[in-house]
Parts: structure tokens; sequence; C-alpha cells
């Protein structure tokens, strides 16, 4: 089954929008598989955003993405890679439809809110750095005879 990696940036973490976020993948349908509350070192954090590292707004990127925790994310579904990036809509937030989450909650480009891969090759390369240590949990949704 397709996975993604989300996560909802500092900026988020700091505004209480956890909860409204994953609530929003949840009611959706997907499937939350990995999830952790974290601190990006430098490292990390260059390495994840190794594309961009000739722009200009590199450093600021960075130091954003260091400056407080981040809610590290694995969901899973069908066609959950392209379907994330429709709701967390576009990267900068005055163009984000309303409905989507830059688009209800998002200001400015640097303070978006929520990061999610763009493609399978950037979702697996995601998901490496994030969750080498700790992997991710397969389960079924389906009931158990013992949960009712
Ligand atoms: P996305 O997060 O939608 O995949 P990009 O991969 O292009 O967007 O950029 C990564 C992040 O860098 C964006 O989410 C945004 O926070 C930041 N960013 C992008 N463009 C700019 C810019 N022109 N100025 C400042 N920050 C930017
Ligand atoms: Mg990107």
């Amino acid at each position: 089954m397709e996975k993604t990696f989300l996560m909802v940036k500092p900026d988020g973490v700091q505004r209480n929008l956890i909860g409204e976020v994953v609530a929003r993948f949840e009611k959706k349908g997907f499937q939350l598989v990995g999830a952790k509350l974290m601190s990006i070192p430098k490292e990390l954090a260059e390495e994840h955003y190794g594309e961009h590292k000739e722009r200009p707004f590199f450093g600021e990127l960075v130091d954003f993405i260091t400056s407080g925790p981040v809610f590290a994310m694995v969901w899973q579904g069908e066609n959950v890679i392209a379907t994330a990036r429709q709701m967390m809509g576009a990267t900068n937030p005055k163009d984000a439809a309303p409905g989507t989450i830059r688009g209800d909650f998002g200001l400015t480009v640097g303070k978006n809110v929520i990061h999610g891969s763009d493609s399978p090759v950037s979702a697996e390369r995601e998901i490496g750095l994030f969750f080498k240590d700790t992997g991710v949990v397969e389960y079924s949704k389906l009931v158990n005879e013992w949960i009712y």
C-alpha cells in the first residue's frame, strides 16, 4: 500500500494544529502507520531539504524547521501521496484554496504549517530519513474479535 511522509511544521505545533491536521487525514480514510514529536537535528534538516540547498531561502528554511518540535508522520492508503498534497494546498498559502490545510491555516510561504512528500521517490527517501530507527507499524483496521 502507498505511503507518504507528512510533518506538522514548528508553526503548526506551536499553534496547536496537530490534532486538526491528523483529524483531516483520519477522516479522509487514510491510515496512520507512524508518528512522533521530535526536534530535527540540523544535519537531518539539511538532508531532508537537500533539493533546495542552492535556493536563497535555504538557510531560513533550515533555521525554521529546526526552531521547535515537529510532528512527523507516515500515512498509508490508495493514492495517499497525491491526495495528501491536494489536501495540503499550494506551497504559498496565499495561493492555497480554502478547504486545504495551508489555505485554511497558513499565511506565509515560510510558515505554511505542513510538509508532505511530493512523489513516490521523495516519500521513500523521507520515510527512510525520519523513521529509519523506529520503522512504521503495519496493522489492520478490520475489527478484531476482542474490540467491539
Ligand atoms: P512544498 O513544501 O509545497 O513541497 P517546496 O518543496 O517547493 O514546497 O519548498 C519547501 C518549503 O520551502 C516550502 O514548504 C516553504 O515552507 C519553503 N519555501 C518555498 N519557497 C519559498 C520561498 N520563496 N521563500 C521562503 N520559503 C520558501
Ligand atoms: Mg517539497
